[in-house]
């Protein structure tokens, strides 16, 4: 294993390497899983081409006052938009910790940007261009070409097919890959809640994919399903021109439910227990109001309608499986693999640059993977302990992370050759978790953890960027 020291440098020297074999590696998606994917890739020698269906690199970071013709997004034929961004976002992550460990995530003074701490969505979306340009990715990029279908064909190979979505010319290409990485991101296709009684229930429903503004619910009374940093943020924005607002959440403690301090308008209740066709929604706490809308917080679906596998890897109430370590799928590893599945991580970014090296180095023989049979064993294993622990399929990707955040990085760290998560990154991560449940309306804006801002810091100055461009 690599030991990390201020003077560390987060690539290889390729010229030491031993004969390093470069594959032909395509890319789903051009968000920040597919840019990183992308440089890692082309730094250990392999040729890659981005698909990304958007005319723009960024992803859910694009920010788009364009909302879906289905609310609810149950129409499978409505037209897909992909960011689930709504205007007054700001990460909830400090910028420290959220950023690449290859590009820190610092103020840029910049004219018109955000140098805020938690900054808006858009400072996330420009850092993202400012990183591809950085390192030249836009170049590996086809913008513009939905990816419609990625199969096995003849030797292991992988055939891509691609059509432009802007409706141009060549609408049935069709390449052929040594390996597909997968990252087309997976908080675009809504999960719904289920309510006794919905049908007849007359009031509108949205899910917070298209969510964008709180001007629609002027005066309205509206019910938030769900108690996650998306609800909390748009239950506080929509308060601000709502009559009334109620949130609905799984796991409320008693003491909780009722008026939420220091708002006027913002109540606390368990989950709904049905709605009827007078307008009324009732709670599991016995309480009932009269609602106009409720907004579905519930999270979304891991989806790939484009993949053919020939049933090896399937999707069953939110679980991809079976994946080892998230990634790969064992009869196919490793010319198949995932970037970006588990959820509630300590940071999404610096996990992706940990899976990506770690698949790079494996396509490029860097690195061994385990059997073919160790992987599966590792899977049941895992399987077996959230059947025993009582975890739902649906939390496969996020139990681990949620519980022991840095377990997971610092595993993926190791089998990938890249130096672990630094100290400060974990107690910065710890404390500002604490933040966050301590003080929900202000954590953004408010700490105390300056000397690890300050430790920060004094990294960033000394990585070595040593990427091969
Ligand atoms: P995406 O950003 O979704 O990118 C996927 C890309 O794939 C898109 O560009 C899409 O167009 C493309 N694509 C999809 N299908 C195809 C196809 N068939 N063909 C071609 N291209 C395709 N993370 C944080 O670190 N901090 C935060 O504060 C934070 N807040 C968040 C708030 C919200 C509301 C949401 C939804 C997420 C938030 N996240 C946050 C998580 C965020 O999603 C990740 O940080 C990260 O941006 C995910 O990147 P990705 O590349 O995996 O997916």
């Amino acid at each position: 294993m690599v030991t990390p020291s201020p003077n560390q440098t987060f690539s290889f020297p390729l010229s030491a390497m031993p004969s390093l074999i470069s594959r032909n590696v395509a890319v789903i998606g051009a968000g920040a899983a597919g840019l990183c994917a992308a440089l890692e890739l082309r730094g250990e020698g392999h040729n890659v081409v981005v698909y990304e269906r958007e005319n723009q690199i960024g992803g859910t970071w694009a920010y788009t006052p364009e909302t879906e013709s289905d609310p609810i997004g149950l129409d499978p034929k409505r037209k897909v938009v992909h960011s689930s961004v709504y205007a007054s976002l700001r990460t909830n992550l400090p910028r420290e910790n959220m950023g690449f460990r290859i590009y820190p995530f610092v103020a840029s003074g910049k004219p018109g940007r955000d140098p805020r701490r938690y900054p808006s969505h858009r400072e996330v979306w420009e850092y993202l261009r400012d990183f591809a340009e950085e390192f030249r990715l836009s170049e590996l990029v086809r913008f513009g070409r939905e990816v419609w279908h990625v199969g096995l064909v003849e030797d292991r190979k992988w055939v891509v097919k691609s059509r432009d979505r802007n409706g141009g010319e060549g609408d049935g290409d069709s390449e052929v890959y040594d390996a597909v990485v997968i990252c087309n991101g997976h908080y675009t296709e809504p999960r719904i809640a289920e309510i006794p009684g919905i049908d007849e229930w007359p009031g509108k429903q949205i899910h917070s994919h298209n969510y964008r503004v709180p001007d629609p619910f002027r005066d309205q009374a509206v019910v938030v399903i769900g108690n996650s940093a998306s609800s909390d943020d748009i239950c506080r924005d929509i308060a601000g021109v709502a009559k009334e607002v109620h949130i609905a959440a799984r796991s409320v403690e008693d003491k909780l439910l009722g008026k939420l301090p220091g708002h006027g308008n913002i109540w606390f209740h368990s989950m709904i227990k049905s709605v009827r066709k007078d307008g009324t929604v009732s709670f599991e706490d016995g309480t009932e109001i009269y609602a106009d809308v409720i907004i579905h917080c519930t999270g979304y679906k891991y989806h790939f309608p484009f993949l053919e596998t020939n049933g090896i890897v399937t999707v069953d109430d939110n679980r991809v499986g079976p994946l080892y370590k998230h990634i790969f799928p064992p009869t196919l590893a490793p010319w198949l693999s995932f970037v970006g599945f588990p959820w509630k991580v300590s940071a999404p970014f610096p996990m992706f640059e940990f899976q990506c090296k770690w698949i790079a180095g494996v396509l490029s023989g860097r690195v061994p993977l385990e059997s073919k049979e160790e992987m599966t064993a590792d899977i049941e294993a895992f399987y077996a302990f959230l059947e025993a622990s009582g975890i739902p399929k649906r939390y496969t990707h996020s139990h681990l992370t949620e519980e022991y955040p840095y377990e997971y990085s610092d595993c993926l760290a190791a089998k990938g050759g890249s130096p672990p998560p630094e100290e400060w990154r974990k107690q910065m991560y710890f404390a500002a978790e604490r933040r966050r449940a301590g003080m929900r309306e202000t954590y953004r804006d408010e700490w105390d953890d300056e000397d690890l801002i300050s430790l920060a810091h004094q990294d960033f100055k000394n990585y070595n960027l040593g990427v091969t461009l």
